[in-house]
């Protein structure tokens, strides 16, 4: 069904991630769905992102944030099969397991705090350590001292899973017209909403759902919305086609790599505060390579590919905003996905639809809604 550039059902405001996957899953529906595009899809993070799947390392507790990272990571065999099915695209999802690895002792003690609970939490993770760890991934360097070993953690490839999504959306009759910037959006009498762009156009549609990113507050929306920060990311490639370790790592402080099925290996990233700024700097990147030495100090040695930074969508406790406008139920959010919008993705996309169709959500949205900023 095609969308009428001034009159839909469904406005979905930035074609990021999020709101290509809520797209995804309103698809089959019979709704007339615009999304809206500023400038290029996924630009701001998506594109950015090293596309780690790994609930385990992005909190210090159990609770509703956890289940909601485990319960979209259990969604990704599904969302990834049948995005490359109607595309004809691989998004390149690894379920490569994820290894979390310590170098110091208050490294390690602070891995074995973390154990204690998760492996309670989570059932199939491994303790590491001595011959055991060394037999099992000889590429690391003798500075590591232990692990654990997330085995049902993932990869994917996010501009190439964001890519797919549009094509399947194309395929289905969406459009996602870019160069579109939504400035403003009011209500239009008693129901239904209507959206102003910065080009000129006015947009009339039943539901409008927010899925900017990091720049949900650059809006000029007459309501008081949550706030969500830009958090800029550093990070970089190195072409490295004979590397043979295939798991994701992490090590203390913040850093990660990634080998990719392209024979590239991810690594990063820094997290700053500093507004929108878009820059890779020397003092960054020095911040996860300087402790790679320890980790895994052949990757040094390879020819550097790329570097690049990106804006991860923060809010103020870190989670993301997710339902309606407490005041305007037309109105709805989906940003603050901070280190985890790939992740979440499909969970994300899930319970919006279920909302934007009036359904009650599978999982609780409560810790989520955005009046807790209210
Ligand atoms: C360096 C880095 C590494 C990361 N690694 C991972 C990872 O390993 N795993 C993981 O799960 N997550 C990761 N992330 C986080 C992830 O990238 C984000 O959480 C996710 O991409 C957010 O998606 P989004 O659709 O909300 O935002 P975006 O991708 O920023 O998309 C929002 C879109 O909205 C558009 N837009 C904004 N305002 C308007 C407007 N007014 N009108 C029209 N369009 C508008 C923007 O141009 C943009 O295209 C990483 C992020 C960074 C920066």
């Amino acid at each position: 069904m095609k969308s009428n550039p001034s009159n839909c059902d469904i406005l979905i405001v930035g074609a990021g991630i999020i709101g290509c996957s809520i797209a995804w899953f309103l698809r089959h529906e019979n709704l007339r769905i615009l999304i809206l595009e500023r400038s290029e899809p996924g630009g701001l993070a998506t594109n950015a992102a090293a596309g780690i799947l790994g609930p385990l390392n992005e909190t210090d507790r159990p609770g509703p944030f956890l289940d909601l990272m485990q319960a979209s990571l259990a969604l990704y065999p599904d969302f990834v099969r049948d995005v490359a099915e109607a595309s004809g695209l691989s998004p390149d999802f690894v379920p490569s397991g994820i290894l979390s690895v310590a170098t110091t002792r208050e490294e390690t003690q602070r891995l074995k705090n973390r154990w204690e609970w998760q492996n309670q939490h989570t059932p199939g993770l491994e303790w590491l350590e001595g011959n055991a760890l060394k037999n099992l991934y000889p590429d690391l360097g003798p500075g590591v001292s232990c692990a654990i070993r997330y085995k049902q953690e993932a990869h994917v490839m996010a501009p190439r899973l964001l890519k797919g999504l549009l094509v399947s959306l194309a395929h289905e009759g969406i459009t996602v017209r870019t160069g579109a910037t939504v400035r403003t959006v009011r209500k239009a009498g008693k129901t239904g909403l209507i959206a102003e762009t910065a080009q000129g156009e006015t947009i009339r549609a039943a539901k409008i759902l927010l899925t900017p990113g990091a720049y949900l507050n650059e809006m000029d929306l007459p309501l008081p919305v949550p706030p969500v920060f830009p958090a800029n990311g550093q990070i970089l490639s190195v072409r490295a086609p004979g590397f043979s370790l295939r798991t994701v790592v992490f090590y203390p402080p913040n850093g990660y790599f990634v080998p990719k099925l392209d024979g590239t290996v991810v690594i990063g990233a820094t997290e700053e505060m500093v507004g929108f700024q878009t820059r890779v700097t020397p003092g960054g990147i020095l911040e996860f390579l300087n402790p790679l030495k320890r980790v895994c100090p052949q990757l040094l040695s390879y020819p550097l590919q790329q570097t690049w930074s990106g804006l991860r969508p923060k809010s103020p406790d870190g989670l993301p905003i997710l339902g309606p406008h407490p005041s305007v139920p037309d109105l709805l959010f989906a940003t603050g996905h901070h280190r985890n919008g790939i992740l979440l993705s499909p969970v994300t996309g899930k319970l919006l639809a279920s909302l934007v169709l009036g359904k009650d959500p599978e999982i609780p949205l409560s810790p989520f809604r955005p009046e807790r900023f209210a």
